[in-house]
């Protein structure tokens, strides 16, 4: 009999037909024969609302109430998901993470899960039920909640999976699989059988919001395979797992937008060692996460602008944080711009194949997309860009690399053969 850990997020649980349809599902794969340990989200878009209800009773909300807060938005899934499946006829219990034996850092909102002792969930499992467990949730060292960052379901779920060495992981989400762009900003997006983990993380870090990117480092990290799939239909999804030469093959896996970046530049700043070490330094403390940084030493040398990008919602910690050493570090000042989007092409492919970076900012140029910052690692280009072009920039690229036409190098694709 095989384990399977099921996550299913909000828009598979926003109402009560959605719960129904999961049950169903549900139902179908106990009928099979598995054992089944299911992760849930807040039911649609409940997390949002509930951060807006916080909102408005206190903009600044101390964030231990908030993950108090946060925490019943899974609550209200698991205890609905788990009555539709006792109407359906199926044995099930609900548990919060604390119950289920999810244990995490005492950090309030963005929490680490640092054990699972899931004693509770085999006993449940001994008692042939379905456990439905809330995702985005453990229990401190200090006894109270803590959430795990948003699209933490997901952590979950692969923790869980992990834990309870689960023959699969399963995410059912309101697409079909991982796409080589967003399919509302490029129609011809197509969807992908597999991708590497390392591939996953670079998109997922981008926005392109299909798994949160710890719970990708994690799976990979344990050697977790994933699968992505829908909720809605009966297909085949994208298998997250570890690279294997063939994937080499491609040079251009994917691509995506993260429209929620914000820059920040430190104007005119000098030239001398350990200015980049404090002003990062003041940046870490504030638990604000950099991601690009340009350094830009004038042919004169004495002065320089550094920028870098930074969450959107982390913009004002960050502002904060730099402000404080401006006087220290001698800077001009500061200035920051929430209008930028940061596009990224992706593929494991371009370890071995040269002249990418030229043919992406080639097909940006053509467009008359005018480039700010670029980075680069071994599996990926990015560049910042305006906001308002993130889209045209997008749909330009996955033109350039003929994505939509499937692997690139490699054989045609006997969908596209039977065709002709
Ligand atoms: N409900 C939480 C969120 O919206 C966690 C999750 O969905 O995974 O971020
Ligand atoms: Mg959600």
């Amino acid at each position: 009999m095989a384990l399977w850990v099921q996550k299913y997020g909000g828009s598979s649980v926003a109402d009560a037909a959605c719960m129904m349809n999961v049950a169903d599902r549900i139902r179908r794969a106990r009928d099979e024969g598995h054992q089944l340990v299911v992760v849930v989200s807040a039911m649609g878009d409940a997390t949002d609302d509930l951060i807006e209800l916080a909102r408005q009773v206190n903009p600044d909300p101390d964030p231990r109430e908030m993950d108090m807060l946060l925490a019943t938005g899974e609550q209200v899934s698991i205890a609905i998901l788990t009555m539709a499946l006792h109407r359906v006829g199926v044995p099930a219990i609900s548990l919060t993470g604390p119950q289920a034996g999810i244990f995490a850092e005492s950090v309030h909102l963005k929490g680490r899960i640092l054990d699972v002792r899931p004693k509770r969930i085999w006993e449940a499992l001994r008692e042939n039920k379905v456990v439905i467990v809330a995702g985005f949730q453990g229990l401190d060292s200090k006894d109270d909640i803590v959430t795990l960052g948003r699209g933490g379901s997901d952590m979950t779920a692969v923790a869980l999976a992990w834990a309870l060495k689960a023959d699969r992981c399963q995410f059912f989400k309101d697409v079909t699989g991982v796409f080589t762009a967003d399919p509302r900003v490029v129609p011809d997006a197509r969807k992908l059988d597999e991708i590497s983990y390392d591939e996953m993380l670079e998109l997922a870090s981008m926005g392109a919001a299909v798994l949160q990117s710890r719970a990708v480092e994690f799976a990979k990290a344990y050697g977790v395979p994933l699968e992505v799939r829908s909720s809605f239909e009966d297909r085949p999804g994208t298998l997250v797992r570890e690279e294997v030469d063939a994937m080499e093959k491609i040079v251009v896996r994917g691509l995506a937008a993260d429209k929620k970046q914000a820059k920040v530049t430190l104007l005119k700043v000098p030239d001398r060692p350990g200015i980049a070490a404090s002003i990062f330094t003041a940046v870490s403390k504030a638990n604000v996460n950099v991601d690009m940084i340009v350094l830009n030493v004038s042919a004169q040398g004495q002065l320089a602008d550094l920028s870098f990008t930074v969450p959107e919602g982390d913009l004002k910690t960050a502002l904060e944080a730099v402000r404080k050493v401006v006087p220290e570090v001698d800077s001009a000042g500061v200035t920051h711009d929430a209008d930028i989007a940061k596009v990224s092409i992706v593929g494991v492919g371009m370890r071995s194949h040269s002249g990418i970076a030229a043919r992406m900012f080639s097909a940006l140029a053509r467009q008359g997309i005018d480039i700010q910052m670029i980075s680069t690692s071994e599996i990926k280009i990015s560049v910042v860009i305006s906001k308002p072009q993130a889209d045209d920039a997008v749909r330009a690229l996955h033109r350039e690399f003929r994505l939509d036409r499937g692997p690139e190098p490699a054989a045609p694709a006997p969908r596209r053969r039977r065709r002709r």
